[in-house]
């Protein structure tokens, strides 16, 4: 069947805009919606429909589909990041529409890399899902949670038995009345996770359900809690918790970044940490969504995990006349395998970090990438935090941005 022909079919309503592709292959699908929507709405979409991936290879990622959006890639640095898991010298890709962001890493980057290079630590790993379960009334809540601790060895091999990667670590319950939350942990080695934790939990959940008189209401009972602003997130951690340091010379500080390390502290201090208190933020960081989006949409992540991911705390102290800056990326919920990860240019921008697919050991190329990711954050800290000092900050906005 021609394009025209599928589009005369779709205009009488014989085929809907969502089956295209169960008439017709995957682009020309793309293609037959596109020229409709155009015709609807009187507009000329030739940008979208210019996209160089095979429609196929997406049909996992995106419904309707009609085409694409590009976003500028940049890449900043190399930085040297010292962590457990890498240890060289990495160029990170950034895409974003926001001029001077790359220009902020990438300066961050050198001074960084002037100093040493940044040093990396993962201290938590376990993707998060809490189903919420009703009983009838507070006792019964407290039989609950101990059978599910009594039976958690059965639990485990049902929950692991979904998945040839995932290990599940551990339940956390939180009781709220006759309401039983299960806050599910996984090690999804080097997926992000949330399909791979879904579906053991479904399963899990399939099976408490049987066996006690517990009712499963919500597959997803917002304790997980996954893409909206929560403090459980940073508290007990969500996906990687990962710290980067630095110690830089005053010099490097003076003459690459134009003010002092007490300059940086104070700002860091009045701003990062009062100014957070007071807007009762859970992040205490300048600027860490915009680096973690900017690598988020430059390698396939979830983008609506930078809701979690921007839960960053930065630390600033004078150390030996130098500064000592840190950052604590306490819910940071990335993949190498999965999701967007398989899509072309998305693969390309892992292979820029070297860390496309799954990693030998299992978990190691998640690991690497969270450490990498890091230290990017901590350049674009440092960089924030100096263009403030410096009183560079709008000046190279309207330099670059506009
Ligand atoms: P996925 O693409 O659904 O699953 C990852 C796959 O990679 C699994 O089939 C896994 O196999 C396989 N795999 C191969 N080598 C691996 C390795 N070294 N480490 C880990 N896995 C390996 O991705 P996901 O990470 O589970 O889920 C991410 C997707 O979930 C994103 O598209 C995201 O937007 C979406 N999402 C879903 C939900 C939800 O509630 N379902 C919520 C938010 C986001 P085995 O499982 O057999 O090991």
């Amino acid at each position: 069947m021609g394009a025209n022909d599928i589009i005369k079919r779709v205009q009488k309503g014989d085929i809907k805009l969502h089956e295209l592709e169960g008439h017709v292959d995957p682009d020309l699908a793309a293609h037959t919606r596109k020229q409709i929507i155009e015709a609807e709405l009187n507009v000329k979409l030739s940008s979208i429909g210019n996209y160089t991936f095979d429609a196929k290879s997406a049909s996992t990622n995106i419904e309707n589909m009609v085409g694409s959006v590009e976003i500028p890639l940049g890449i900043a640095g190399p930085i040297k990041v010292s962590g457990s898991v890498v240890d060289g010298d990495f160029y990170l890709p950034l895409a974003t529409t926001e001029g001077a962001l790359v220009a902020s890493v990438n300066r961050g980057c050198s001074a960084i890399k002037a100093a040493g290079g940044a040093v990396t630590r993962i201290f938590n790993n376990a993707m998060t899902r809490a189903p919420v379960f009703k009983v009838a009334n507070v006792s019964e809540s407290l039989d609950f949670i101990n059978w599910i601790s009594e039976n958690f060895s059965e639990i485990e091999q049902l929950a692991n038995s979904t998945t040839n990667h995932g290990k599940l670590i551990g339940i956390k319950p939180y009781v709220v009345g006759g309401s039983v939350f299960l806050r599910f942990s996984y090690d999804t080695k080097d997926a992000m996770g949330m399909n791979m934790v879904t579906i053991s939990v479904k399963k899990v959940s399939e099976f408490i359900e049987k066996q006690t008189p517990a009712k499963l209401i919500s597959l997803s009972g917002n304790l997980c809690s996954d893409k909206k602003p929560a403090a459980i997130n940073a508290i007990e951690g969500r996906g990687r918790t990962v710290s980067a340091d630095v110690l830089i010379p005053r010099k490097i500080i003076e003459e690459k970044l134009h003010t002092t390390p007490e300059t940086i502290v104070e700002i860091n201090t009045q701003k990062n940490h009062i100014g957070s208190a007071r807007a009762v933020s859970i992040g205490h960081n300048a600027q860490a969504a915009n680096i973690i989006a900017a690598i988020f949409l430059a390698t396939g992540q979830d983008a609506a995990q930078v809701v979690e991911g921007a839960n960053v705390i930065t630390t600033a102290e004078t150390r030996d006349g130098g500064l000592y800056l840190s950052v604590t990326l306490l819910s940071l919920e990335i993949g190498t395998i999965g999701g967007g990860t398989n899509l072309p240019a998305q693969s390309e921008s892992l292979d820029i970090l070297g860390i496309r697919g799954g990693g030998d050991p299992p978990g190691s190329n998640a690991d690497a990438f969270a450490e990498i990711i890091s230290a990017g954050v901590l350049a674009g800290e440092l960089s924030l935090l100096s263009a403030l000092g410096s009183r560079d900050l709008s000046s190279a906005h309207e330099r670059l941005g506009r």
